[in-house]
């Protein structure tokens, strides 16, 4: 499977040892296929075992969340810290909230994160955490005290300078402010301890845009230096329509691209003169659900039940920006059947391996989520900042800083993929790039 025995005889023992959890090995998989260009030539990472170490989370972390619903009924949840890699950084990386949360999901997120952090180019390590608690249809109430018992064991595990957990699927600024509160009355501290929070309290601006901008703002690096060209009136797909999709859809309107489809877990809707951002955003405010309403109010709007169904929508630009997974390979070969010349990941591995793969053999550019969605965690980073230094940046300074972090993790992507393989590889590129920073500081850092 890889050229490399090392990495072909280490992935058979890592499925053997994790055979119960997919997303993990395929994110295995995926870095494996980038490091297959480079072990061979460098016996270091063989001789002080920096593959075993690398796809080992450093510490798990799993407890029992009990919480009393509106009826008074005892609820028990299962809340996890997967604290991956802290080789550059204290961990970093966002809590979810969904009931399909499990190790394996945790595992591959907090990988991603690791070497996606290391892309930004802050001291940031990499970690996840979360919960298989559903928020949907729970009331205020009920989310506040669910999240203050699941702050009631995490807090002795976290720190500004140790774990600084965020929001992701489910956990937006409603569930940091619950989270937060708890954690500043138990530890009596007011510190960065947490990132996404409200900007009245230490939150950062520019925080709930980041990762829908920062892929806007990557995607325009690519189509300038792979094509000669910009957003403008390029036709945009987006899946998912929360925090990153709506945000992703706000910034390629303004970059001058028109968003002809969004969908949501219902379905999606099509209009080829472009949606009305406006609309979708008022919509998606109240209910994450906004396909089927959105023709109420537009009704020319064509609504399909089936949101995989999207990826057959004719276009230039595809952003899938819900969850992993989400593009599989029908998709991919849609896409590309439909005239699409480029996807790029809002969401952590939305893409299946076969698909990548599909879409790269068609030359369709191809941006990997550890590269170009990273601008929400650069925020992250930015808001640490800030709260260390008790002063907050203003608007303009620190979409500055996503700006710029964000073509610097392209220019990092593509000066790795055009020394290892084909230069519009930025998968090979990106993981390439990543582990290089956590490599180092893992040498220099001896044998842990
Ligand atoms: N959950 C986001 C991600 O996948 C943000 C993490 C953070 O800000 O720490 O990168």
């Amino acid at each position: 499977m890889f050229n490399s025995e090392y990495l072909n005889e280490l992935f058979e023992r890592t499925k053997e040892r994790n055979n119960s959890q997919p997303e993990y090995l395929q994110a295995v998989e995926e870095f494996f296929e980038a490091m297959d260009f480079i072990v061979c030539n460098d016996p270091d990472i063989e001789k002080y075992a920096i593959m075993e170490r690398i796809i080992e989370p450093e510490r798990i972390i799993k407890f029992r969340v009990t919480w009393v619903d509106d009826k008074g009924v005892i609820n028990v949840n299962r809340g996890y810290r997967v604290q991956f890699n802290s080789a550059i950084g204290p961990y970093k990386g966002g809590l979810r909230f969904h009931p399909s949360v499990n190790e394996s999901i945790l595992k591959f997120l907090g990988f991603e994160q690791t070497f996606k952090n290391a892309l930004t180019g802050l001291p940031l390590g990499g970690g996840k955490g979360g919960s298989d608690f559903d928020p949907r249809g729970k009331s205020d109430d009920e989310i506040m005290r669910f999240c203050q018992n699941f702050m009631l064991e995490l807090y002795r595990h976290i720190g500004a300078d140790t774990d600084v957990p965020a929001g992701d699927i489910g956990v937006g600024f409603r569930e940091i402010g619950f989270m937060y509160g708890m954690y500043r009355k138990i530890v009596n501290e007011n510190t960065g301890v947490l990132t996404g929070k409200g900007l009245t309290y230490g939150g950062s601006l520019v925080r709930k845009e980041a990762t829908g901008y920062g892929l806007c703002y990557f995607v325009s690096e690519m189509l300038r230096v792979y094509r000669n060209d910009n957003f403008e009136d390029k036709k945009v797909i987006i899946s998912g329509c929360g925090k990153v999709g709506m945000h992703a859809a706000l910034k390629a309107q303004e970059l001058g691209g028109k968003v002809i489809a969004m969908s949501d877990i219902n379905g999606y809707v099509h209009d080829e003169n472009g949606l009305d951002l406006n609309i979708v955003k008022m919509l998606t405010e109240k209910a994450p659900e906004f396909t089927q309403k959105y023709l109420e109010y537009r009704p020319s709007a064509v609504y399909e039940s089936n949101p995989t169904k999207m990826w057959g929508v004719p276009c230039d630009i595809a952003l899938p920006c819900a969850t992993q997974n989400e593009l599989p390979i029908e998709g991919a070969k849609s896409l590309v059947e439909n005239g699409c010349f480029l996807v790029a990941e809002g969401a952590n591995m939305p893409t299946t391996i076969e698909a990548t793969k599909y879409l790269q053999h068609a030359d369709i550019l191809f941006a990997p989520g550890k590269a170009a969605n990273a601008g929400g965690v650069a925020v992250s980073g930015l808001e640490m900042s800030q709260n260390a230094q008790h002063y907050p940046w203003t608007y303009a300074e620190v979409d500055q800083k996503l700006e710029v972090i964000m073509s610097d993790i392209f220019k990092k992507a593509y000066t790795e993929a055009r020394k290892y393989t084909d230069h519009r590889n930025l998968v090979v590129g990106a993981n390439i790039a990543g582990f290089m920073r956590v490599y180092r500081a893992m040498l220099d850092q001896g044998i842990l």
